[in-house]
């Protein structure tokens, strides 16, 4: 059966990420990530927009979900909520199953269990994005499972995030 994941920007496109935060485990993580997905498991991908560059831009600074977690940027977020769902609801409609979004452990934005709601710790949490996007994905009656890419050993295991991604139905 065909299938489909939503995927946060960076995953794709690293270049994306906010000033110092590029690094090569980082890269190394989300590119492992994405070959599986195509080589392996032959599942489309859909890369959302990154929310905090349209926010802020590519020369912004690391900052925490606190400062993020304002109604500018809430709209940029469910503008990109309401067409992942336009998008998802068309291929379900076809018959293609959207089985999850991979956000980005950690981001203020796209994390999925872990977020940064200040700037010097992570704690457990979601994203901003990642909230708005699973309530828009709800209230339309799809469902989506939440995954989160550990870009660090400390948000927790790549392999244990491959065997999720294969389980996915
Ligand atoms: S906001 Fe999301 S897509 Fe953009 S750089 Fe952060 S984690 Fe990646």
């Amino acid at each position: 059966m065909r299938r489909i994941l939503l995927v946060s920007h960076c995953i794709l496109n690293p270049y994306s990420k906010a000033v110092g935060l590029l690094w090569e485990e980082k890269v190394k993580a989300a590119r492992r990530v994405v070959k599986t997905l195509l080589e392996d498991l032959e599942t489309g991908v859909i890369q959302l927009p990154c929310p905090e560059l349209l926010y802020e831009g590519l020369g912004r600074k690391p900052a925490s979900r606190e400062s993020y977690d304002n109604p500018k940027f809430r709209g940029i977020c469910r503008e990109i909520a309401d067409q992942a769902v336009k998008i998802a609801a068309e291929y379900e409609r076809e018959g293609t199953r959207i089985v999850a979004y991979l956000g980005v452990e950690g981001s203020p934005s796209c994390g999925v269990e872990w977020t940064h709601f200040r700037i010097d710790k992570p704690e457990k949490g979601r994203g901003v994005f990642t909230e708005i996007l699973y309530e828009a994905m709800s209230n339309a009656g799809i469902k989506i499972s939440l995954l989160g890419l550990p870009e660090k050993v400390k948000y927790g295991s790549l392999e244990e995030l491959l065997r999720k991604l294969e389980a996915l139905t």
